[in-house]
């Protein structure tokens, strides 16, 4: 197996994932959608709403916004040894919320949430209600470590997505229409070359949506196909984007982490069943 990370940005990661089969690929991107835990409020307190919206609406928006995750200091409530309902420092981090319009209307939004731990929410500019005038908002809110599988507000990931490696090969001797077939690439892989009259300009930007090929007239039909388009199955490009939860590394760090654990504990199973 063989990683090739082809670009990383602040909340981004665009790798090549090499010699792995399909279905090796597929389980790494369940893992990272539905079991690589991340916070998110799951328990809100109503003391004083008389805005527009109804509790449980303020209450779903809240938990559908993204809170930083460090999953070195936090646990999952059921892997915690307070056994406890309500929690402790380890498996809970809590936040109060108080918002007044007197006589101007007031937007509240994500920044308005005050803790005393490190989990804070990825963006302040997230709107959660408008007050009107002399209108109320008083709330206290629990959030936890949970599983996309459970509620997709606990997914860290907001696109996470792999498509199979392109390989497109060119033979422009035999094109005889190389201006047609650059303009009907969608992703625009090709670029207008001075001598070939067309030049691949961007391999992995393919989609393998096939249109080039379509358009593509051969000079003379017997000789090679102008253009030919394969995806490799060994082969995968993958696209993880975050939430801003934690980096698209951990994150695919974490879901090899699951996976590894599954298989041992597979193995485990397999061993036993035998005996
Ligand atoms: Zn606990």
């Amino acid at each position: 197996m063989e990683i090739k990370i082809f670009e990383e940005k602040d909340n981004s990661l665009r790798f090549l994932l090499k010699d792995v089969n399909h279905s090796y690929a597929n389980a790494l991107r369940r893992a990272m959608m539905a079991e690589v835990p991340s916070m998110a409020i799951d328990d809100v307190i109503i003391i004083e709403n008389n805005s527009v919206l109804y509790d449980e609406v303020i209450a779903h928006r809240l938990g559908l916004i993204p809170l930083k995750t460090d999953l070195d200091t936090f646990v999952l409530p059921e892997e915690c040894d307070c056994k406890s309902e309500l929690g402790c420092s380890k498996c809970r981090a809590s936040f109060t919320l108080e918002a007044e319009s007197v006589d101007e209307p007031v937007n509240v939004y994500s920044s308005d949430l005050k803790g005393e731990s490190d989990v804070v929410p990825v963006s302040g500019n997230i709107p959660i209600v408008k007050l009107g005038p002399s209108q109320r908002l008083k709330l206290e809110l629990y959030a936890k470590l949970g599983r996309g599988l459970e509620h997709a507000k606990w997914q860290p990931v907001s696109a996470c997505a792999y498509k199979y490696m392109p390989r497109v090969t060119l033979n422009p001797d035999n094109l005889a229409n190389p201006p047609e077939v650059i303009q009907a690439c969608p992703a625009d892989v090709y670029v207008a070359d001075p001598e070939n009259k067309i030049a691949v300009r961007d391999e992995l930007a393919c989609t393998l949506c096939m249109d080039c090929v379509e358009k593509a007239t051969p000079i003379d039909s017997k000789k090679t196909f102008p253009v030919k388009i394969e995806g490799d199955e060994n082969a995968f490009v993958f696209y993880v984007e975050s939430t801003g939860c934690m980096p698209s590394r951990r994150i695919v760090a974490e879901a090899s982490k699951i996976l590894e654990k599954k298989t041992v504990n597979l193995a485990d199973l397999v061993k036993k069943g035998l005996e």
